[in-house]
């Protein structure tokens, strides 16, 4: 076993950045697949045609590839989907910036579309909502774990569905494998979410989430973000959402919704509050010139946009992609807020990294740019401990794939634990998790030299 501090690691290999950080593609990239040969660029960029023609089966799928996928491909897709959590949904957007011509090992593709050949089992210690956010929730779609900020879970849809997403209890439409909680756009049940609130005076933070805020429409956002900056002790907001990453166009062609954003910002910043957007980009092919566009905009009406990505293996578990992220992500005037260890989701293994890649990686990235742009990888640990620094584990047990770590603003003389996937342990390692007892006494074990 391996010990805190007990092992010498060596510099971990840093590979660089594989492109130009500053070049942002603006061909007609999407014409290469059949079904959007005969789309024009104004067509494409708008947002109406993004939602539209938003790609939610292998069926409307095949519609647009044609015939530039194999038959085997769609096969082990539609397996794939049969065993997912998620439902999908992806933008046409995204669908013509994955590389068809290799969709096994595509970033975009990883993310959005499950295939079948590439599941591993679920961790044996993986429970739905393993962050404890509905545990934690003072009223329904309210999560109040910090003591001076709140999430506000307004709704459960999204402009995509992402396989990794930590709230597939309660985002997107039920499928074959999961029935969810759902929390649909209801005024009452926000109305006791900001009751909640105002009667907290504790809280000057609110994460508005979802489901995706994107989806509210312009009124909703009015009346969420109103409500709250009329809350005296509220002085933070911030609105979450994926939409900049998978959907720049709405930024820069519905101007209902942009507009709402962007007064509610104003709005706050008269009344000395801060508002803000936080995104979630993970590769940096998701980032095009539409990109560049959008977030000129929002920088130049006063919107701080902040990214939080989430590790993933096969995506983006390299430091010279990190790399190219966190510096076209700061080109952008977006500030690289956290990297998340994947948390512990079901069907999504495959997806997942060990604790030391990411410390690996966040090695190789801190002192390429500013200290402000450069990320906190963070473990949101299970059972509600909330976000720890990966670095700050009490215990790692990499042999085992055993993190603990302690929480004491949040939850004091507690433990919690982070797992790195089993298929990347070895053998031995393997037959103790498959053993019920042996699972038992390696987790006691770490937990014991955590003092706990
Ligand atoms: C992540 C999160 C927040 C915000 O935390 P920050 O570290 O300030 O970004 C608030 N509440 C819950 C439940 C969260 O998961
Ligand atoms: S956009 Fe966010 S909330 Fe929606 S599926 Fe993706 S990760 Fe989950």
């Amino acid at each position: 076993m391996s010990l805190q501090g007990s092992s010498v690691t060596a510099e971990p290999p840093c590979t660089e950045a594989p492109e130009d950080h500053r070049s942002f593609r603006r061909d007609d990239y999407w014409r290469a697949l059949p079904g959007y040969a005969d789309v024009d660029a104004e067509t494409f960029h708008s947002h109406t045609f993004q939602m539209r023609n938003s790609v939610t089966s292998v069926g409307k799928l095949m519609a647009v590839l044609g015939d530039r996928v194999s038959q085997h491909f769609l096969q082990d897709l539609a397996d794939g989907l049969q065993h997912a959590p998620m439902s999908v949904r992806i933008s046409p957007y995204l669908v013509s910036l994955i590389d068809w011509d290799q969709p096994d090992v595509d970033p975009i593709r990883r993310q959005f579309l499950p295939i079948g050949s590439s599941i591993l089992p679920d961790h044996p210690e993986l429970h739905l909502d393993s962050l404890h956010e509905q545990a934690d929730a003072a009223v329904p779609g309210l999560t109040h774990r910090y003591a001076d900020r709140a999430l506000f879970l307004t709704l459960d849809t999204c402009p995509v569905y992402c396989r990794f997403c930590t709230r597939s209890y309660a985002v997107g439409l039920d499928t074959d494998e999961v029935e969810k909680v759902h929390l649909s756009v209801n005024r009452e049940r926000w109305d006791q979410a900001l009751q909640y609130i105002r009667v907290t005076p504790e809280l000057e933070d609110i994460v508005i989430s979802g489901g995706d805020t994107y989806n509210l429409r312009p009124e909703h956002v009015q009346y969420i973000g109103e409500s709250l900056l009329k809350i005296d002790h509220v002085r933070r907001m911030r609105f979450a959402s994926k939409g900049p990453a998978v959907m720049p166009q709405k930024i820069l062609t519905d101007e209902a919704w942009r507009e709402v954003l962007i007064g509610v910002v104003n709005r706050g910043r008269e009344m000395g509050k801060e508002v803000v957007l936080h995104t979630h980009f993970n590769h940096p092919n998701e980032i095009t010139g539409t990109s560049f566009d959008a977030m000129n905009l929002l920088h130049q009406r006063g919107v701080t946009v902040r990214n939080q990505a989430v590790l993933q293996r096969g995506v983006n578990d390299d430091s010279g992609i990190m790399k190219l992220l966190v510096k076209r992500l700061s080109y952008m005037n977006i500030q690289p807020y956290y990297v998340f260890f994947h948390d512990l989701v079901a069907g999504v293994e495959d997806l997942r990294t060990t604790l030391r890649e990411g410390l690996d990686i966040e090695k190789c990235l801190r002192g390429v740019t500013a200290g402000y742009n450069t990320p906190t990888f963070v473990v949101d640990t299970l059972g509600g401990g909330g976000k720890r620094d990966g670095h700050s584990y009490e215990v790692y047990d990499e042999e085992n794939g055993i993190a603990v770590f302690s929480s004491p603003s949040v939850r004091p003389g507690e433990l919690f634990y982070y797992f790195d996937p089993i298929d990347t342990l070895s053998e031995s390692a393997q037959a103790r998790w498959a053993d019920e007892g042996a699972r038992r006494e390696m987790m006691a074990e770490a937990r014991g030299l955590a003092g706990g």
